[in-house]
């Protein structure tokens, strides 16, 4: 199934990825997952994502200046997640589009999004969640679905700004003050608690009073989407009352 020109009127052209395949059992895109490319060359990201000798790939490229090419057919399952699990599915290339959003990353020292880039990321997700009636809650980043594996789009990604916008489910993090906390190695019901919330939001975790290793990580991963201001893996209370403040807000099904 080719496709000569984009679905989504905010891409300029399309620009073909090999990589991508069938999603399974009839699937239709729920889920939207951001990315960022973690090259220095946003030119080598888009042929990386373009060779089939990388066997990886998105929906949309989006350019540091703002433009955006499609390289996969919104209805094609392309691979962008790789192992990840949300709300315990697992096969998340199946039911979602995935965003590569040109950026360095971690290894760059994070630098910052251009507004450019971002109004056009705003611009090309709302779209997407519009037409295919994606929820909010279901607007997330590949280090939300595989906590600890991957850091991106990273803690400098406004996701607070795509909120405003009406992209995402996002609340006003609670202040970071110095208190109580849990953090690893820590047992017993409070940290059963803890990953019960973490768990019913969506993050892929055991539920076993422990503040492990994978606890760390998706304490982690949560902080970099919702409470940036301290990425450390250690659950205080600000961590905690913002987890908290987004389950009760969070937003109902859309409508039909
Ligand atoms: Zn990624």
């Amino acid at each position: 199934m080719a496709v000569l020109s984009p679905e989504s009127k905010v891409a300029d052209k399309v620009f073909a990825s090999p990589n991508h395949g069938e999603r399974r059992d009839g699937q239709r895109p729920t889920m939207l997952v951001l990315h960022y490319t973690g090259m220095t060359s946003e030119g080598e990201a888009l042929q990386w994502l373009c060779n089939p000798v990388s066997q990886v790939s998105a929906h949309y490229f989006v350019f540091e200046d703002g433009r955006v090419l499609q390289m996969v057919p919104e209805l094609r399952r392309a691979w962008h997640a790789g192992h990840a699990i949300w709300n315990g599915e697992t096969d998340l290339n199946s039911c979602s589009i995935g965003i590569e959003i040109a950026n360095a990353g971690h290894p760059a020292g994070l630098p910052p999004y251009p507004e450019a880039q971002i109004r056009s990321v705003i611009a090309l997700s709302k779209d997407l969640v519009t037409r295919w009636r994606i929820p909010a809650e279901r607007v997330l980043g590949h280090s939300d679905i595989a906590p600890g594996r991957k850091l991106d789009p990273g803690e400098v990604f406004p996701w607070d700004e795509l909120q405003r916008e009406g992209v995402g489910h996002w609340v006003e993090p609670a202040a970071v003050q110095d208190g109580r906390f849990f953090s690893r190695g820590d047992r017993g019901m409070p940290v059963e608690a803890l990953q019960a919330m973490l768990a019913m939001y969506g993050y892929g975790l055991k539920i076993n009073g422990m503040f492990d290793d994978d606890t760390e990580k998706v304490v982690a991963a949560f902080q970099r989407h919702f409470r940036p201001q301290r990425v450390d893996g250690v659950a205080d209370a600000s961590t905690i009352t913002t987890l908290r403040d987004l389950i009760a807000r969070r937003p109902g099904p859309p409508e039909a």
